[in-house]
């Protein structure tokens, strides 16, 4: 079989890529491979994990997402083969491409912590980064009777980096809610890093918000351990960035979980990867385009853009990695154009959510033309009303980014010096 751009992954990435295609270039021949039969707004797994919306809010059939006119195969791939434009299926079809755009997200490493998959969803040990332990996440928190709890972040990079203090922070909120009752409760971060986010200006702002509800804040300590039954939590511990580690172990009520992630298996050990350590497939960081494959692109998760891993970086490649895939095809230069944007909007309290958006500078950007370093009520409204509608109804449909629409006030506004942080 042959086909003239196959993506491979029809998560967020590919099936908004996907739609970019269909508008830019309705006569392209489109396929999709993707085995899952249903599509998930993760970002929203928070939201059910918190209480605020039905787990049915976040999911679709794939059926339903895949933008007409877009051949989709229910399969997965096992092989990439870019010496000879082909990639492998599970079932032993091969299939060659004009283009290839990479989508596969990346792997959650749930054994890399010794005791974990045998932990989760029992003895308060929860997580939001799946589909099935963010309801056990939302009954946890709901149940807690008081005690301690412990909210863990990886070293690896990982998607959405303000998710795990998102959850800390619901948490926070419920458990004083509930101090009335004698609910009292302890509550500490633990990351394996040694900031809370990697733009400084965010990162002081959330260490300010985490010593304002007066949880404690950990930094290098990486958990190693879990001893479910117990209830007792090992952490690699150092007092400084490459320095001696020590192990801890600190008891808790409730664990919340974030895995190491690493690119998908298969990217990691294919000739696309940066190399087998770094798995993430080589692109350029403006363009999308693979540095060693012209005919191979990625988006999302996969790439290896060094930006924070979101659907809102997404949005934003979708349109450029579209329009350099039609470039390519009709053997004319590729673009640059995106510049590293990423949105990790982080919920504070249930009315209230700092919009974090940042680009390649790694300082805060703003496509709203309010600071985005402060905790407002109407990105609250974002976030639990707008964002979920934007992501089913214009983001999957290739509908530009609303930001644009201010682009004209907040160019001039930037330009006038007025508000040094619009895009
Ligand atoms: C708890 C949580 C909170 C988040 N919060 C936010 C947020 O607030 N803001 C934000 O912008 N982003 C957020 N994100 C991140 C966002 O969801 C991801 O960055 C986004 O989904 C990445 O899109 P993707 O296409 O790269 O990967 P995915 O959407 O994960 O899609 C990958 C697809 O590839 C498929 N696949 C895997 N292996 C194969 C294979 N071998 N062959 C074929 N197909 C395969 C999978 O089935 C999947 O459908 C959050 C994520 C989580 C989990």
């Amino acid at each position: 079989m042959h086909c003239q751009v196959l993506i491979a992954g029809g998560g967020t990435g590919g099936i908004t890529l996907a739609s970019w295609l269909r508008r830019l270039a309705p006569e392209l021949d489109v396929t999709v491979v993707e085995p899952s039969s249903s599509h998930d707004y993760q970002s929203g797994w928070v939201l059910v994990a918190g209480g605020f919306v039905p787990m049915a809010e976040t999911e679709r059939s794939e059926a339903s997402v895949m933008p007409e006119g877009v051949r989709w195969i229910c399969s997965k791939v096992v092989a990439f083969d870019p010496e000879q434009h082909a990639v492998e299926l599970i079932d032993g079809q091969r299939i060659t491409y004009g283009v290839l755009v990479v989508a596969l997200g990346l792997d959650l490493l749930w054994s890399a912590v010794d005791g974990l998959p045998a932990a989760l969803g029992r003895h308060g040990v929860c997580s939001i980064y799946s589909r099935r332990f963010a309801m056990y996440t939302r009954d946890c928190l709901r149940r807690f009777q008081g005690g301690t709890a412990l909210f863990t972040q990886p070293a690896t990079a990982i998607k959405c980096g303000g998710a795990p203090q998102k959850i800390m922070h619901i948490a926070d909120q419920q458990f004083k809610r509930r101090s009335g009752v004698g609910v009292k409760s302890r509550l500490i971060f633990c990351t394996a890093k040694s900031n809370l986010f990697p733009v400084p200006a965010f990162s002081e702002a959330m260490g300010a918000i985490a010593a304002a509800h007066g949880s404690e804040v950990r930094f290098r300590h990486d958990l190693v351990a879990v001893n479910g039954p117990e209830r007792r939590a090992v952490f690699r511990v150092r007092e400084q960035e490459g320095g001696q580690s020590h192990e801890l172990e600190l008891g808790f009520d409730l664990l919340h979980v974030v895995p190491p992630m690493a690119a998908p298996r298969v990217v990691a050990e294919s000739p696309l990867a940066v190399n087998p350590t770094e798995g993430w497939v080589e692109v350029d960081p403006h363009s999308g385009q693979h540095l060693r494959y012209p005919d191979v692109f990625a988006i999302g998760d996969v790439g290896s853009f060094p930006t924070s891993k979101t659907a809102a970086a997404v949005r934003l490649q979708a349109p450029v990695v579209a329009a350099n895939v039609q470039a390519v095809l009709q053997g004319r230069s590729v673009q640059g154009g995106y510049d590293g944007y990423s949105a990790c909007p982080l919920i504070t309290t249930d009315h209230s959510v700092m919009m974090v958006e940042f680009d390649y500078t790694k300082k805060p950007v703003s496509s709203f033309l309010v600071d985005p370093v402060k905790e407002r009520w109407f990105a609250w409204l974002l976030e639990r009303w707008g964002f979920p509608w934007i992501y089913w109804n214009r983001m999957l449909k290739a509908q530009p980014h609303e930001g644009a629409y201010l682009k004209p006030f907040t160019g001039l506004a930037r330009r006038l010096g007025l508000m040094r942080w619009q895009r």
